[in-house]
This record gives structure tokens, sequence and C-alpha cells, in this order.
């Protein structure tokens, strides 16, 4: 049995990587001693990689895998093309629109940004035309390949694979799948390079596999690996992220001599894999977790996977479900964590430990590592029944919850006389999304509390005249409903993972976001619930500063589920209710308290759709219910809001009309209202607020544009349902834009009521 890893974080232990790129950025360091820290890097990956049978390589990246692959395939933008400078400059401007010492003449537009499947992190969309020619440049990876093979490891080099490479680019007017046969022989070059290079195995990246494909890519993949699957290199095709279903079929008739499947989330299909799997082809089989941070039940799964080793013998390959890329690095330098929490988790390093611990036992007899698989064995039942993850009370709460709990008395029609009456707002309210700016202040101000250089009365104070600053401004511009403006909250996950029991937060569980940037997800480890009030002291005093309402702000459920590394123990859905409840006490408070407006952002409500769209109903239901619970158990006077901050609801628009929410606010700026079509008078009955204020640009939307982009909306939502606001928060914005911005918004939402009684 072979064990090998499908990638591993290039960050580096201490986010090496982040600080090398942006001191080069910044034109403090030189490009030598960038690309000098990058082959340290490698170099350290490989060398805490070595007990492995194959290596990963290509998996490094100064900025993005699928960017690299457009540039080794040599599909670069004209744009960036024509720039001067070095290659590598040229390559950070495709991805950010500009490298070290850039000023505005060589500028570019940044590449287009999204999601890696349903992972948090971003890939630059390669960018396809009729004109898209491929041409093969592969010294970087085959310099890599050496690079490893003079570190003394197997190197098995990781490619993101022809279909997939299409599958996740833009083109516009035009036919992308017509590319296959063009790029087909630049990937056959590559092949045979590496096969020069002595590789052995080359890993291809197919993880469109796992997603429901039409006939044509279906019909692609099977093109593609007839014309590189009889190669002189050993190609292991690759999926992940969830099970191949109705595509195994296609999967193991293809002429590769390896497949690899995620065996984590796909753990229902091993079986009929296996029985179905040609003489000629390897398994290799996903079995550690790459998407959390919990240690594998290595017993167990040493259960499971003893008579497939009887079965497969050295065709068997084991190795975690994907890239590593997913979780933080290490787990021995963490210094936040208590030993209680640290002895259940295992980040990357920590889970190729793990695939070693399999791969002894199965090849050599467990006797070999009986005293890792007894610690193994007893951390997880010191998990399993510790009172810090079990909470009776959390639990009987959330059996007593019923469908009451999630619906208003009245329905909307109802409650808007009542929101009519009680908050008297103007046609065209005006608001905006809650944060503004975080400027170097306030931050400086909360790192000094969080370390204890300044008290919690000096801080409240502190904080305090920030919140009457904002209710000040918003007053003398004319804003009809205020927000406090979050001084007080670093991030809208943390802030209320630090205040509810159930939640960790590590010192160093960096995970690459995308570039340089990383994020540090919570851990959501045991059952939820809030200890105290949480928003309610900093809300009643913004409120006592104005007679205008302030919206209690509050992040929603499935959004503070969705950015965390949650429990693995129970589903998803139960962990997302406990959650809601919590988050309900504190709607309440605020109500209690009386805040009439509380909005309830779900700004990673659609992220969290699973690849398969069979799925999406059981999630959406699950994840309605709980926004449901949250947000429901409160007097019809009172009105509810949420946010969005993206613009796709086609598809998931009967999901957000069950929200009930009685406003929502979304993104729309960008694409001139036109997303609002899925909002029309029948599907959406209640209050909207299309975003008319860019907020990822410093421009400063004119009166005009604002007054056009409403009128838009108009035709589609009558004008007594709509609300003037920006698309997203604030808080990374500057004051004097954000300033000229909101006086804009205001000044258009007078021209358009003036023009209504006109
Ligand atoms: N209320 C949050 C803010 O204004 C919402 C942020 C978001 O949607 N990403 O910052
Ligand atoms: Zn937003």
């Amino acid at each position: 049995m072979k064990t090998h890893n499908l990638g591993f974080p290039r960050i580096g232990d201490n986010r090496e990587l982040k600080h090398a790129l942006e001191s080069y950025w910044r034109g403090e360091t030189s490009q030598t001693e960038l690309l000098e820290t990058g082959a340290r890097l490698r170099k350290n990956n490989w060398g805490c990689q070595k007990r492995l049978n194959y290596v990963p390589v290509g998996d490094f990246s100064f900025y993005d895998h699928v960017l690299d692959t457009s540039w080794m395939l040599g599909n670069i933008p004209d744009r960036a093309r024509e720039t001067g400078g070095s290659p590598l400059d040229r390559y950070f401007r495709t991805a950010r629109g500009q490298s070290a010492g850039d000023g505005k003449d060589n500028q570019i537009p940044a590449g287009e940004m999204t999601k890696w499947f349903d992972t948090n992190y971003h890939y630059i969309v390669p960018e396809f035309d009729s004109s898209t020619e491929f041409c093969l440049d592969a010294q970087s990876l085959l310099d890599q390949v050496q690079e490893a093979q003079k570190a003394g490891v197997r190197p098995k080099p990781v490619i993101l694979g022809p279909v997939t490479y299409l599958f996740l680019g833009k083109a516009e007017n035009f036919n992308k799948k017509t590319l296959l046969k063009k790029l087909l022989p630049e990937y056959a070059r590559l092949v045979n390079l590496l096969a020069a290079q002595d590789v052995e195995w080359v890993q291809m990246d197919e993880p469109l596999l796992v997603m429901d494909l039409d006939n044509d890519w279906k019909h692609m993949v099977e093109q593609a690996y007839q014309a590189l699957g009889s190669g002189s290199v050993k190609i292991m095709l690759a999926t992940y992220f969830g099970s191949l279903e109705d595509n195994l079929g296609l999967a193991l008739s293809l002429p590769i001599q390896a497949l690899h499947v995620d065996a984590v989330r796909g753990k229902d299909q091993v079986a009929d894999l296996i029985g179905r799997l040609p003489e000629h082809m390897d398994l290799s089989l996903g079995v550690i977790d790459g998407r959390n941070i919990w240690k594998t039940d290595l017993n167990a799964l040493l259960d499971r996977l003893t008579p497939i080793h009887e079965q497969l013998g050295d065709r068997l390959w084991l190795a975690p479900s994907c890239s590593l890329l997913h979780v933080p690095v290490d787990l021995r330098i963490e210094s936040e964590l208590d030993t209680e929490l640290l002895s259940w988790m295992a980040f990357a390093r920590q889970k190729l430990v793990e695939l070693d611990i399999l791969a002894n036992a199965l090849n050599q007899g467990r006797k070999i590592v009986e005293t890792e698989l007894e610690e193994n064995a007893k951390a997880l039942k010191n998990r399993k029944k510790s009172t810090r993850i079990h909470n009776p009370d959390v639990q009987a709460r959330l059996a007593q919850v019923d469908d009451t709990w999630g619906q208003r008395n009245q329905p909307y029609l109802e409650r808007a006389k009542l929101h009519k009456e009680k908050l008297n707002l103007p046609l065209y309210p005006t608001t905006t999304i809650g944060s503004f700016p975080q400027t170097k202040e306030i931050r400086s101000l909360r790192l000094k509390f969080k370390k204890g250089k300044i008290g919690l009365g000096d801080y409240t104070t502190a904080i305090r005249d920030q919140l009457k600053n904002t209710i000040q401004f918003q007053e003398k511009t004319g804003l009809d409903v205020l927000v406090h403006g979050e001084a007080e909250r670093n991030d809208m996950v943390e802030y209320f993972g630090e205040q509810l029991d159930g939640f960790a937060f590590s010192r160093y569980g960096w995970v690459q976001s995308y570039g340089s940037r990383c994020v540090k997800p919570p851990i959501l480890f045991g059952d939820v619930s809030r200890l105290q009030p949480m928003t309610v002291m900093w809300i009643v005093y913004a409120q006592s500063l104005s007679d205008k309402p302030v919206k209690g702000m509050l992040t929603g459920p499935v959004t503070i589920l969705n950015w965390s590394f949650v429990r693995d123990d129970q589903s998803r859905a139960d962990t997302c209710r406990q959650v809601a409840l919590a988050m309900r006490d504190e709607v309440l408070d605020l109500e209690k308290a009386g805040i009439s407006i509380i909005q309830i952002d779900e700004a990673a409500l659609r992220e969290g759709l699973p690849l398969r769209k069979k799925q999406w109903d059981e999630y959406l239901n699950w994840a309605v219910g709980a926004f449901r619970i949250t947000a429901n158990g409160v007097k019809d006077d009172t009105q509810i809001h949420t946010h969005m901050c993206y613009s796709e609801f086609n598809d998931i628009i009967d999901a957000i009309t069950r929200m009930d929410t009685d406003v929502i606010t979304i993104e729309a700026s960008r694409s001139n209202m036109e997303i609002l079509n899925a909002f029309d008078e029948t599907a959406y009955p209640n209050e909207i607020g299309p975003g008319v204020y860019d907020i990822h640009s410093p421009n400063v939307p004119t009166v005009d544009f604002i007054v056009t982009n409403m009128k838009e909306a108009a035709k589609r939502i009558p004008r007594e349902r709509l609300w003037i606001n920006p698309d997203c928060g604030l808080k990374t914005r500057a004051w004097p834009e954000t300033k000229a911005a909101l006086k804009n918004l205001v000044e258009a939402a007078r021209v358009l009521r003036s023009a209504a009684t006109a």
C-alpha cells in the first residue's frame, strides 16, 4: 500500500509567504529574495512530507494554482501581456492589477476571483475567447520537479486537469468547450516532458467530476483522457470534495492508471467503487479529512481499510481527501488553544502523521503503532465524553423547538402596516448595511484592549465615542434608519464566536483565502449557547443618541456556520440550529431593550450550497429553518432585515422568500439592477434594498447614477417596497468617499421622493 498527498499549504508555518509577497509588492525586497522564500517553503513542505511514497510538486504557488495553470499554458490576458517588467510582475498584475513599484501607468484591471468549489479559497478565473491560443511553458514546473528530486523525495506533479481548467474559466459569447482540442496537445506535451524527467506518476485534478455534468462535459473528460492516458507517464485522476455518483462509471472507463476519490465525503460510494474497479487501475482513497481540523478515528478507519487492503494489495493508495490547502499548517506552534482542545485536533502536518500511522499499521501490522493507536483512541474517547462539548440544556432546548418558533404571527402585509405606524419612514427609506470605516484608530483601540493595554472602562468610553461620531454623522447626512457602525467588531463571525460558548479561536490557525490573504476560521467544537447579551449594550447606547431608529446588527446562524470549522460529530443542520437558538436570544433581548429594527446578516448563505443540485433543497430547508428560528420570534411590529452580499438569486429565490424577512438588502450596483428580474413582484413579496453604491471600489456614485438605478428597480418592484442603501458594509472604505457617497445617496432619495409626489 502506498501513501501520497494531494497538496500542502503554501503559506508556511508563520505565513512566511504572505510576508514575503507583501514586502515584495511594497518594493522592500527583491525578486530574488521572494524566489528564495518560495524555494525554502517548498523544501520545508517536502521535508515534512518525506515519509510519503509520493510527494506533491506544483502545488506551491506565489498566488494561485489556477492562475499558474493559465500561465503554464500561455493563456495570459492581453492586458497583462503588454505590460513591462519580469514575467513574475506580469503574473502579479494579472492576479491583482499591480506588482512591485507599479504606478498608475502599469496598473491593469485585476483578474476576476471566485470561490474554488465549495471552499473559502478564491482562484483567478481563466479568461477564454475565440482568439484564445495555448502555448505550453512548463519550465517552472519542471524546475520544481528537479528541486524535489534533489531534496530526496519522489515527486508526483499536481496538474489541474484540462477539463476542469476549462470548466472553471469564463467566456463571453463564446463556447469554451471548443477549446479542448487546442488544449489537449499542450497537455500531451507536458506529460511527455515530465516523463523525460523521470516522473513516474502525475496527478491530474478533475474535481468537476463530483458535480452534475451535462453530456458534453462528460464526453470531454472521456476525450481528454483517451488522449492523455496512454502516454509515457502514469496518470492518477484526482477527484475530491464529494462523491462521483453518476460519474463513477465514466471515471472507471478511462485509460488512467489510478483514481483518487474523496472517501470522507464520498464514503458511501467506496464499496461499490471497489467492486467495479478494473484490474489495471490503482485506487487512492482520501480517508483523512482535508476540509476539517479534527483527528481521524484511526482504529475505526483501520477496521474499514484492512479488508480493502487485503483485496487490493499494492493497488491501494491512501491520502487526505483533498489538498491540505484548506486546513491550517501546524498545531505544534499553537499557543491559544488549551491542551484538551488541542488533543482533539489535527492540522496539515498532523494529518500526514496520521497517514503514516495508517500506512505502518496496514503494511506491518497494528502492533508496530500500538502506542499511537492507543493515544488516538484515548483522545477521541475524551472528546466524545467531554463536558465541554455536551451541554444538556442546549440539547433539551433544541428538542422543544417546533415550527412555531420560526413563524411570525401575521403575514408581511399586516406587519408592514404596523411598521408604518411605528417607524413612520418616508418613501424610499435610506440606510446602510452596518459597518462604517474601520480606521487605524479603531483597530488600534481594539488591539490595545485585547492585549490588556487599556482597561474595559477606557475601551468602552473610546468605542462609545466612535459610535457617537457615526450616529451624529448619519443624522447630519439625513439617513433615515441608522446603524451603530460596528466599531467594536473585528469580524462579523469572530465577534459572535468569541462570545458564544462552544467556540474556540486559534492563534495561528491560518488558511489561505486568496493570494497573500489568510483567514483564521473560528472552531465550533461543542454545543453552542449564549452566555450573556453580546450587542445590546452598544446598540442601546447608539439608539439613545437619536430619535431615528438604529438597527440592531447581528450575524445569522448560517453564515456563522459556513465560515467556521465545525464539529463532525453531529449534522451541520443540528449545529446550525444551536447557533440559531443562541442568536435568537440576542434578537429577543434587543427587542426587549426597545430596538425596533433588527438586521440579521446572512452573507454566506449562498456559498453553503452543496455541489450537487439534488442536495440543494435539503440544505436550503435547514438553513432557512435555522434563520427563521433566529429571526421570527419577535413581535409583529418589530421589523426584521437581512443582508446578502451577492447578486445571484435566481436559483434560490424561493428559499429567500421563505425566510420571510420584512426587508432584504442585496448587492446590485454592478449589474445595473438587472438582477432584480429575479425579484419581480410575484416572486418577492416583501421590501428590498438593491445596493446602489459599489463598496468594493473607492469610486463615489453620483446622484444621477443612484436615481437611474432606483428608477430601474422601481420598474420591477413597487416603489413602496424599495429601500436605498449601499451594496454591503463600509468597513473597508475610507471616510472621505463614504461621506461623499452617502450624501449623494440621501440626495438621490430626495429627488426620487419629489418625483413621486409631483
Ligand atoms: N453588517 C456587516 C457590515 O456591514 C455585513 C458585512 C457583509 O455582508 N459581509 O460590515
Ligand atoms: Zn455584504
